[in-house]
């Protein structure tokens, strides 16, 4: 079976626990911004109903760095901020996740990463520093600026499972796919509840993947 994970927040608690409290900060330092002022402007871009639920490194973000603070967006500073809060990094992990994973290819299964990136090397940076690339197969792992596009849908098998933890992307998959790829919603802090009945597989630890998986 070929098994695809979302990253953010279905695998490691990224927005916002880690990278508000660990990246942003690191690369304040590297910077030499303020990290107080850089909160208040990725607040006022997460107020903005445009950039909601965007990642606090959007590309906005790098138009704010530029205008306000004089400094040039660069692929490096990342990677070298990623690289700084490894180890925190870990202390991320949704529960299980390790369990998870390695039950998963113990008993044979594919697995595939299935990520959303405003930027494909930053999401690359962000994979890599988090340790779990390993588990993954490089011929499966997807990482596209927009996961709801018919082009890359259209490559994951039939019989596929998909795992991701935001609703939005959970519907739109399950309307494009109708039932030819299994569709996880994985709510770890019951945020959706109340429309657990509309899935088929809804579930809030990610260890009810395998008993759902060999049903
Ligand atoms: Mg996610």
């Amino acid at each position: 079976m070929k098994i695809y994970f979302d990253f953010d927040n279905t695998l490691i608690r990224t927005r916002p626990d880690f990278i508000e409290g660990y990246l942003n900060p690191t690369l304040c330092e590297m910077w030499g911004i303020d990290p107080e002022t850089l909160h208040k402007y990725i607040k006022i871009l997460q107020g903005d109903s445009h950039t909601s639920g965007v990642v606090s490194f959007s590309g906005e973000l790098r138009e704010i760095l530029n205008e306000k603070f004089g400094k040039a967006y660069s692929e490096s500073d990342f990677i070298n901020a990623f690289n700084a809060t490894k180890e925190e990094m870990v202390s991320f992990y949704e529960p299980n996740v390790l369990s998870v994973l390695e039950e998963l290819k113990a008993a044979g299964h594919e697995l595939g990463l299935f990520t959303e990136a405003f930027d494909v090397k930053f999401q690359m940076a962000k994979i890599q520093a988090s340790n779990l690339l390993e588990y993954f197969d490089t011929k499966l792992n997807i990482i596209v600026p927009d996961k709801s596009l018919g082009e890359v849908l259209e490559n994951i098998e039939d019989d596929s499972w998909v795992i991701d933890d935001k609703k939005i992307i959970v519907d739109r998959l399950n309307s494009y796919f109708k039932g030819r790829v299994n569709v996880v919603m994985y709510d770890p802090n019951s945020k959706y509840s109340q429309f657990k009945d509309d899935y088929r597989y809804y579930i809030t630890d990610l260890m009810q993947i395998i008993k759902i998986i060999n049903e």
